[in-house]
């Protein structure tokens, strides 16, 4: 059916509802017959496929030839003990991978889309796949379009349909129904899924979900957009790609030298090619992204919601926080505590939205005096008592406490942050105004004077003005009100309302400080109130005003950018050149945004801020970060966390390597020396097992270091590798000389068996010990908090180490049983790395001192 030709109560009677919309039995019934308003069905992630991806790796195909040619050769001992190597290496990486895709798939769950609908006759708000056709839908301005819809009501509202027929400008729409077949684009009254209703406000009869709407249509092959890599997973990834590379010519040295030196040809292969399966970090981007993912949990659990995984990554590095006033860094909870009409002050007791309370002049009630200013706030208004825009909320609590009622408007300009006013108008062609104090004076010709209308002069906007700086200074959100006829406006007076700002603000923006993060009011609030604001929450610095940041060039701004700390009567178009600025001068910013008009600064900026209670549905949508509560300090906490976990990814990369070195050295050194080979390949496969997997993960889920918010944001372009080198250069060195130390000793006087299980014992133990200097570079690790985590792992790994000591295991790997005079030996010089880093700290600690 062609439902824009028809009117919507044909529409209705056609779907089976009406304008109450569906009951909740008839959208279940509907929701089997029609299915989930979804343009594709969610993949489940196939485990055997995931499983069997593991071995699907070059490197694992030479170790299951080399388990058959053990077979042949009759090794069948080896051939085993690879083969179940193999499998727990397998099992490790499928664990990693599907924590992985977990992480991804978890995302896509919290980006779900909600909608308000009218369900049993009431406004509900129900996830948008559950809708069905005949729902009928609320929008407001920001919501994206979740469906097909028939028009019902709209009111001057205008749609951005450039993602279905690429027109760029936003359209407006009709209610009527159209006579001809005409082309999408000119279908006025209908509304398609993707677009977004960027002006005004509609309701509408939902008649197509899913694959059914032209969105679907077109597009019914819609994948779910895939994650994309995060820098530093792709940074990580060519330095894996070059450890490879590294690791194959080494291995590929080690099997031709080995054959020189006349070792048997399988061993020499089998070791070469252990040593490369070890060597190579192949599981990291999965650690990567569990990290990540854990990070993001732990975000969640502080309110900030994660839209994209390498967000995580930047917020770690953010040098700049752009944060509205209203709201983020106050609580949104206005009440008016004053007006000024007629000259004549007036007070207003009671507090929060409770509508009890008077309106005073002096001690006597003086409602009556202010009631034109009243019906302006009770008309002009499109809140209630308990819903709406907190600042219209307060006025009409205000309108309540004079007992003042609304008129029934027939026409509406609505509220705009770049207009700055708002107004509506009555049957009788009466205009009910209010607004910025500036804009609605600028419309005003007459002015009341003590219960008198008279000409406004230019001595009375010098008072007016005069007034609102008055209440601005005490950090009032100041309103002005008029009303009267076209060309005919009264100037009513101004309403100052008390917004405190939040609890937490001031010690997180003291944080921001320590951590080298510098906090930016943006604000379309006055200069003074913004400066007022600044002050109660410890805010210093330059302001700038939105006119004047007209007035400057980009060139100019950017050389002030850096020294403005409160922008005030800016709208959302400015926000854009602001973050252009700071980031040409090579700053990384999070902008809070929560209008339809911030969308484009919000996608620009390094890490786009959207609001949860406040916030249109475009906003969030193009964001990278949600704020559950809205609350600035939300932002300071995600940013810590983001610090955390790149500080974690950087430990583990940092262990694995070093690890990884040691072994290729210790096994180079013999091949390049003609000693015998201190390791078997199944041992190196094995400290590739017990080491590289649970204590490197424990790492990434190290607690945050106390001093994390006390450095420097991280530039982003530095090595990834930056204060790690000399700890990777001698990690590697004293594993070296202490396994190949201990290697010749015993060879000198045990047999070559014992002397390679000394050797096996003290790589692993070295590696194990190795892993709690990776926690930090500079503090002791007594001072660290603990990683129970990190202590289970170590002791699983050792506890499995003396498991295939001890036991009948033993023969399987060559292995001789240790006395205690062995362990006197091999535990004090596996722990000269730990020792050697831990006087590092102290030494350099001192001297920093
Ligand atoms: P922030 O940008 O920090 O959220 P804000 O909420 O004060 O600050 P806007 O909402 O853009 O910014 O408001 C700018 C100015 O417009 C306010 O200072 C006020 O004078 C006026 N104003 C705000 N809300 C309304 C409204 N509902 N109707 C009419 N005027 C309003």
């Amino acid at each position: 059916m062609d439902y824009y030709r028809h009117s919507f109560e044909k529409v209705f009677a056609q779907l089976k509802s009406s304008k109450k919309g569906l009951s909740t039995k008839e959208a279940k019934k509907r929701l089997e017959k029609y299915g989930r308003n979804v343009f594709s069905e969610e993949k489940k992630i196939p485990y055997l496929r995931l499983f069997l991806r593991q071995f699907n790796n070059p490197l694992v195909w030479v170790l299951f030839a080399a388990v058959l040619i053990s077979l042949f050769i009759q090794h069948y001992v080896d051939a085993i003990v690879i083969l179940i190597i193999l499998v727990f290496n397998a099992c490790f990486g499928f664990f990693q991978e599907y924590k992985a895709e977990k992480a991804v798939q978890l995302l896509q769950k919290l980006r779900e889309h909600k909608s308000r609908v009218l369900r049993d006759g009431k406004e509900v708000e129900i996830l948008s796949d559950q809708l069905v056709p005949g729902d009928v839908l609320i929008l407001a301005e920001g919501d994206t379009v979740p469906a097909d819809c028939r028009i019902i009501t709209c009111s001057s509202c205008k749609f951005d349909e450039a993602s279905l027929t690429g027109e760029s400008k936003p359209v407006g729409k009709i209610v009527t129904s159209l006579r001809s077949k005409v082309a999408l684009a000119d279908q006025k009254n209908m509304v398609f899924a993707g677009t977004t209703l960027v002006r005004g406000k509609a309701r509408v009869v939902v008649v197509a979900t899913g694959k059914k709407t032209e969105l679907g249509k077109i597009a019914s092959e819609i994948q779910e957009i895939k994650e994309e890599m995060t820098p530093l997973q792709k940074r990580l990834k060519e330095i894996g790609r070059w450890l490879t590379i590294l690791t194959l010519g080494v291995s590929v040295l080690v099997f031709v030298l080995g054959l020189l030196r006349g070792f048997d040809l399988f061993e020499i292969f089998l070791t070469a090619v252990s040593l490369a399966v070890a060597a190579i970090p192949e599981g990291l981007p999965a650690v990567v992204t569990v990290t990540l993912a854990l990070g993001l949990r732990h975000m969640l659990k502080r309110k900030a919601l994660i839209r994209k995984l390498r967000s995580v990554e930047t917020l770690g590095s953010v040098t700049v926080i752009c944060s509205d006033k209203t709201g983020t860094i106050t609580k949104n909870e206005m009440t008016v505590t004053k007006l000024f009409s007629g000259f004549l002050a007036y007070s207003v007791t009671g507090s929060g939205y409770a509508p009890s309370g008077k309106i005073l002049r002096g001690k006597k009630d003086a409602a009556k005096d202010v009631s034109d200013l009243l019906l302006v706030a009770a008309s002009c208004n499109d809140a209630t008592l308990d819903v709406g825009d907190p600042t219209e909320r307060a006025l009409q609590v205000l309108a309540r406490k004079g007992a003042v009622n609304s008129v029934k408007r027939v026409s509406e300009v609505p509220f705009s942050s770049e207009a700055k006013f708002m107004s509506v108008t009555d049957a009788e062609g009466v205009t009910y105004l209010k607004g910025a104090v500036e804009v609605v004076l600028e419309k005003c010709s007459y002015v009341l004077d003590k219960g008198k209308k008279r000409l406004l002069t230019e001595k009375d906007k010098k008072v007016i003005l005069k007034q609102n700086a008055s209440y601005s200074q005490e950090a009032l959100r100041v309103l002005a009100f008029a009303s009267g006829k076209r060309g005919k406006l009264t100037f009513l007076g101004l309403a100052g309302m008390i917004d405190p700002p939040r609890d937490e603000v001031k010690s997180a923006i003291s944080l921001c400080r320590q951590a080298g993060i510098r906090t930016v009011m943006i604000t379309g609030d006055h200069a003074m109130t913004a400066q007022a604001v600044a002050k109660k929450v410890g805010l210093k610095g330059k302001v700038l005003t939105g006119l004047e940041l007209d007035k400057l060039s980009d060139a100019a701004l950017q050389k002030i950018v850096s020294s403005v700390s409160i922008y005030a009567r800016v709208s959302s178009l400015h926000k854009v050149r602001i973050l252009r600025s700071l980031q040409a001068n090579g700053e990384i910013v999070a902008m809070t945004g929560d209008g339809v008009n911030d969308a484009p600064a919000l996608k620009q900026a390094n890490v786009g801020v959207a609001m949860n209670l406040k916030g249109t549905e475009i906003s969030k949508d193009v964001s990278h970060l949600i704020l559950l509560d809205d609350n600035f300090a939300t932002i300071v906490a995600a940013v810590e966390e983001g610090r955390v976990v790149y500080g974690n990814i950087k430990k583990f990369v940092q262990f694995l390597l070093a690890a990884n070195f040691g072994e290729v050295v210790l096994v180079l050194f013999s091949v390049v020396t003609g000693l015998p080979l201190p390791l078997l390949p199944v041992q190196i496969l094995w400290v590739n097992l017990v080491t590289d997997s649970f204590p490197a993960l424990a790492l990434g889920v190290d607690p945050a270091d106390p001093g994390v918010m006390k450095q420097k944001p991280r530039d982003p372009k530095e090595s990834f590798f930056a204060g790690i080198k000399s700890f990777m250069f001698f990690a590697t060195l004293l594993s070296a000389v202490v396994t190949i130390g201990l290697f010749l000793w015993y060879s000198s006087f045990a047999s070559l068996d014992k002397a390679r299980t000394v050797t096996f014992t003290a790589l692993i133990l070295f590696e194990l010990f190795l892993v709690f200097s990776c926690r930090s570079q500079i503090r002791s690790l007594f001072r660290l908090r603990h990683n129970t985590w990190l202590y289970a792992a170590v002791a699983f790994s050792f506890a499995l180490h003396l498991l295939l000591l001890y036991t009948p295991l033993a023969q399987f790997f060559s292995l001789e049983p240790l006395l205690l005079r062995d362990w006197m030996i091999i535990v004090p010089l596996s722990a000269v790395g730990l020792l050697f880093f831990e006087l590092k700290k102290v030494l350099f600690r001192k001297k920093v001192q």
